[in-house]
């Protein structure tokens, strides 16, 4: 093992999860997603709902494609409702419409807070390019490339295997490894030569599902031991702490 930052010096290929590790989204859509499951809930169960909380975001939802993080919220209530499909108006009460509902929320509060990144994630992706390794963003998200855009990080990734990539290609979310897979093979690394990067359960669970070389939990919420238990090799509160002092320094 050496430390370059912070990685075996096996690893070729660095693959990041967007929402969470490279930007300030995770909190917006828990947000959202409380918001709409707690309409929903309230809709159905009158006002002694049981809202939904931070433990159902990190166990059902966060890092999952947006249909299986409401179907898999609704199992663990016991509530199976429709498929309905894709274009459905977000005020239908089926997996998709409520998936749709999530979307309109997180658009309308992306719209108006703007999107924040992680400087330290952009540091270590712009000194992970200076090293010659390869970088792939990886994200259950449909609205990936206009959230890379809007922060000026279109350019520090090769590949992108996001929501959209993923329908058009019929590849399974997280917990999965499908997405990550395909980020390495377009990349032209072996997985056992890729680092996965992941603040979701969901995303733990694919690095090793998948066998990749590295799993880095990154714990923005104080997961730290769930990130372990789901298959973390290191666990960090940021990527400056991942590499050593000077790694990230501005001149690299
Ligand atoms: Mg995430």
């Amino acid at each position: 093992m050496t430390t370059t930052l912070g990685l075996p010096d096996t690893i070729q290929a660095c693959l990041f999860d967007l929402d969470g590790v490279v930007t300030r989204t995770a909190v917006v859509h828990a947000a959202a997603w409380k918001e709409m499951f707690d309409g929903f809930l309230r809709d159905r169960d009158g006002a002694g709902h049981r809202p939904f909380d931070s433990h159902d975001y990190d166990e059902f939802v966060d890092g999952r494609p947006r249909a299986d993080g409401v179907r898999t919220f609704l199992a663990s209530r016991g509530i199976r409702l429709p498929e309905g499909s894709p274009d459905d108006p977000p005020d239908a009460t089926t997996v998709h419409g409520l998936g749709n509902r999530k979307n309109e929320l997180l658009l309308a509060k992306i719209r108006t807070d703007g999107v924040e990144a992680y400087e330290s994630t952009l540091d270590y992706l712009r000194a992970a390019r200076a090293r010659g390794l390869r970088t792939a963003v990886v994200s259950s998200s449909a609205n990936t490339r206009d959230v890379l855009r809007s922060i000026g990080a279109e350019d520090l990734f090769e590949v992108r295997v996001d929501g959209v990539v993923a329908a058009e290609r019929g590849l399974p979310g997280k917990p999965h490894p499908d997405t990550f897979l395909a980020a390495a093979r377009e990349l032209g690394v072996a997985p056992d030569r890729a680092a996965v990067f992941e603040d979701a359960l969901a995303g733990m669970d694919a690095g090793r599902a998948g066998h990749f070389g590295y799993v880095v939990g990154v714990d923005r919420v104080g997961q730290r031991d769930a990130l372990y238990a789901h298959g973390a090799d290191v666990v960090v509160k940021d990527l400056a702490d991942l590499a050593a002092p000077g790694e990230l320094g501005e001149h690299e």
